[in-house]
């Protein structure tokens, strides 16, 4: 029965929350009107009833209506669960019968005393206390029900027994329109339940709209706003980490999967490796998919070393081959790591930005790394804001210029061309190397009118040169994805007086990677109005050489680190003369770039290099510098006739470097800024 009472006509915890806040909003008042119709009793009765009914059971009701009331006063606006609601409620519906009974009880005994006035008085009060029960009780429907019936049935007997035809009209008038009320309360209660069902279903349907929100549908795994929303509020906890961080790592190599095999395969690979990821460790959290190929998470780690660890075994899980549709194929990754300060972070933004900067440079030095965001990216960021202001206000025309190193024929020390290497004499900063300020021209989107303004520079000069001689020109990643570029820079090669056979476009491996598809099908365009193709910086990255072999590339240029310690290390020979030897069988023309000394010359001609390119033979050298080294090799009857073996006897002789044997490229000509930068760089 009194499950029954108390269960309202609904067990959802939502309704039963929102009777007790209208119950407990409605009570105080209730019991402050009970307390006036004691008082108002006392005051009538005393005297002339016994002391205990005209002045003790209204003075207990009074006390009891004061502490309920106040209970409720207190705790209108209490957060409570279900159960709380639940016993709060069933308390108050049993307190409320029993005092009511205790009324009606006192109210049947004082009808007996005083007059027709007293007892009039008495049936008005039964009713008063009857309607406001009935209107506070009102989302009860069993209590108030209850409630109803012990007032209105002692009500009407009393009202009957004074055989008076007033009184007997009064008590049908009562009753029909309590029977009124208890319809309408009935209809309202209904409204009210479905109002409150409603609101909680908007509300299901909203936390479903938000879930929706934040999830990735083709991982399953939340997106990039769930992130930045944990990021705000996240407080690390874990046991026994010492150092926190946000992690962020970026698939290489996807675009080609992506390009390949089409995008229903891509979406396979990266399911898979959002599935891997979740299992590298549990010590991930909120792992969530940024988009395209980037993933984010919050980690806690024992120290520095675990999260380098961890790095590891994410490159390590990311990297297994992956079977999609009877195809395997493999991606790699890079992570970037930022630490999380000790006394919290503000929103989480600095670190993400941190993270993705780490990333960036896991990406730039050789792809497959993990890098932690240290104080020396800090400091680079300061610089790196610098040189971005200053390349910004640039004028590019002005303060840009080109250096030329010669890429000599090592069977024949024929010159065959040059290359165009950038150097940038800032009005604000002086000179900055081009390892500086092309990373930062390339993030702010300036390489382009860069690459443009220094095409335009090589095109002059090359057209003072003889046809046989080459020019081999960098070209930016991010030239070779933008078509429009492409186009610009063809239209310059066209309208200058140079033909395309002599120029070279030398592009790394990075440019691949960021768009496979569409870097090939531009470097076919270079290719198809005459011009050359070169993959820059051969063994700094990922490819093998079968693999380079299906691209279309024309030249490899053999970077300078496997020449660094050919003299000391017999794997470096080994490696260099397989590279060698395969680009031959390739038919591919091979450039050894970074030589340095004789006996690195000497080890690759036993080895049958092509072409050498480095400080032994010139330096990058001014645009007067090379016009005069070209002038000088074509009246040089020696170039062709000696070849570079006189050369080099000759050269040895002398003890000095060719290039000044040549009497040309003095110092104040040579390139000592580039130089410096290798200097700082390789340290
Ligand atoms: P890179 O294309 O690999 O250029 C060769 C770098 O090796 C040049 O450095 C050159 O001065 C240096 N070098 C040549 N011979 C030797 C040697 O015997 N020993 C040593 N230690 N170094 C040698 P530089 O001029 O500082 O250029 C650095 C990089 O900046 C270039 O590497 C290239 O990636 C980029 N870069 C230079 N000019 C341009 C440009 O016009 N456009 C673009 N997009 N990038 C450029
Ligand atoms: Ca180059
Ligand atoms: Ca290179």
């Amino acid at each position: 029965m009194l499950e029954g009472i108390v269960r309202l006509g609904s067990s959802s915890s939502g309704v039963m929350q929102a009777q007790f806040r209208s119950f407990a909003k409605k009570m105080p008042a209730y019991y402050a009107s009970v307390i006036a119709m004691m008082l108002s009793v006392i005051y009538v009765f005393h005297g002339i009833a016994p002391a205990w009914a005209a002045i003790g059971i209204p003075s207990g009701i009074s006390l009891l209506g004061t502490v309920r009331g106040y209970w409720w006063l207190m705790h209108a606006d209490d957060a409570v669960t279900w159960s709380e609601a639940h016993v709060y409620l069933r308390r108050s519906t049993w307190t409320l019968i029993v005092a009511v009974s205790i009324l009606m009880a006192m109210d049947v005994t004082l009808f007996r005393y005083g007059n027709d006035h007293t007892r009039y008085f008495l049936l008005l009060q039964m009713l008063a206390c009857a309607t406001c029960g009935f209107y506070c009780l009102m989302h009860l429907r069993m209590a108030s029900l209850v409630v109803f019936a012990v007032v209105m049935i002692p009500f009407d007997v009393l009202t009957v027994s004074l055989h008076q035809p007033s009184a007997t009209s009064t008590a049908v008038t009562a009753t029909v329109t309590a029977g009124v009320m208890i319809l309408a309360m009935l209809g309202y209660q209904r409204d009210f339940l479905n109002l409150i069902r409603a609101e909680a279903d908007t509300q299901k349907l909203s936390q479903e709209n938000l879930h929706l929100a934040q999830l990735d549908m083709l991982t399953g795994l939340p997106n990039r706003r769930y992130f930045f929303d944990v990021l705000a509020s996240w407080r690390p906890q874990g046991e026994g980490a010492t150092v926190a961080a946000l992690g962020m790592l970026d698939l290489d190599g996807f675009k080609p999967v992506n390009d390949t095999y089409g995008h229903t395969v891509g979406d396979s690979v990266l399911a898979e490796i959002s599935a891997r990821l979740r299992s590298v460790s549990e010590r991930i959290d909120h792992l969530c998919r940024l988009g395209g190929d980037e993933f984010a998470f919050l980690v806690q780690a024992e120290d520095e070393e675990a999260l380098r660890r961890l790095g590891l075994d994410i490159i390590n899980a990311v990297g297994k081959p992956i079977q999609v549709a009877n195809k395997i194929m493999s991606v790699g990754c890079s992570v970037g790591f930022a630490l999380w300060p000790k006394q919290g972070a503000a929103e989480g933004i600095a670190q993400f930005e941190q993270a993705d900067y780490a990333l960036y440079h896991a990406k730039r030095s050789g792809r497959g790394r993990t890098v932690l965001f240290s104080e020396e990216h800090e400091s680079l960021i300061v610089e790196q804001g610098k040189v971005e202001q200053a390349l910004r206000s640039a004028d590019l025309q002005a303060e840009f210029y080109l250096m030329y190193q010669p890429i000599v024929e090592l069977s024949t020390g024929r010159t065959l061309s040059l290359e165009c290497l950038a150097r940038w004499k800032s009005s604000v900063l002086g000179e900055v190397p081009p390892a500086v300020f092309v990373p930062v021209a390339e993030r702010t989107g300036l390489i382009s009118d860069l690459t443009l303004v220094l095409l335009g520079q090589a095109l002059r000069a090359a057209e003072g040169w003889p046809d046989h001689i080459g020019l081999s020109f960098n070209v930016s990643p991010y030239d070779m994805t933008s078509r429009e570029q492409i186009v610009k820079m063809i239209e310059a090669i066209l309208a200058s007086k140079v033909s395309p056979g002599r120029l070279t476009l030398e592009l790394t491996e990075t440019a691949l990677l960021n768009n496979f598809a569409e870097t090939t099908l531009h470097m076919e365009m270079f290719r198809s109005v005459g011009a050359s193709v070169a993959l820059d910086d051969f063994g700094t990255g990922h490819s093998s050489l079968s693999y380079v072999h299906s691209l279309p590339f024309d030249k490899i240029k053999i970077d300078r680190g496997f020449v660094l310690n050919l003299e000391s290390n017999p794997a470096s020979r080994n490696i260099m003369r397989a590279v060698i030897g395969l680009c031959r069988d390739l038919n591919v023309a091979s450039v050894v770039e970074g030589v340095e000394t004789e006996a690195q010359l000497q080890l690759l001609q036993e080895m049958g290099a092509g072409q050498i390119q480095g400080y032994l033979f010139a330096r990058p050298m001014t645009q007067g510098a090379a016009d005069a080294f070209v002038e000088q090799r074509i009246s040089s009857a020696a170039e062709s006739v000696l070849g570079l073996h006189t050369w080099q006897a000759k050269s040895r002789l002398s003890g000095l470097p060719f290039v000044l044997r040549e009497g040309l490229g003095t110092e104040g000509e040579w390139d000592a800024g580039g130089e410096a930068e290798r200097q700082r760089t390789a340290g």
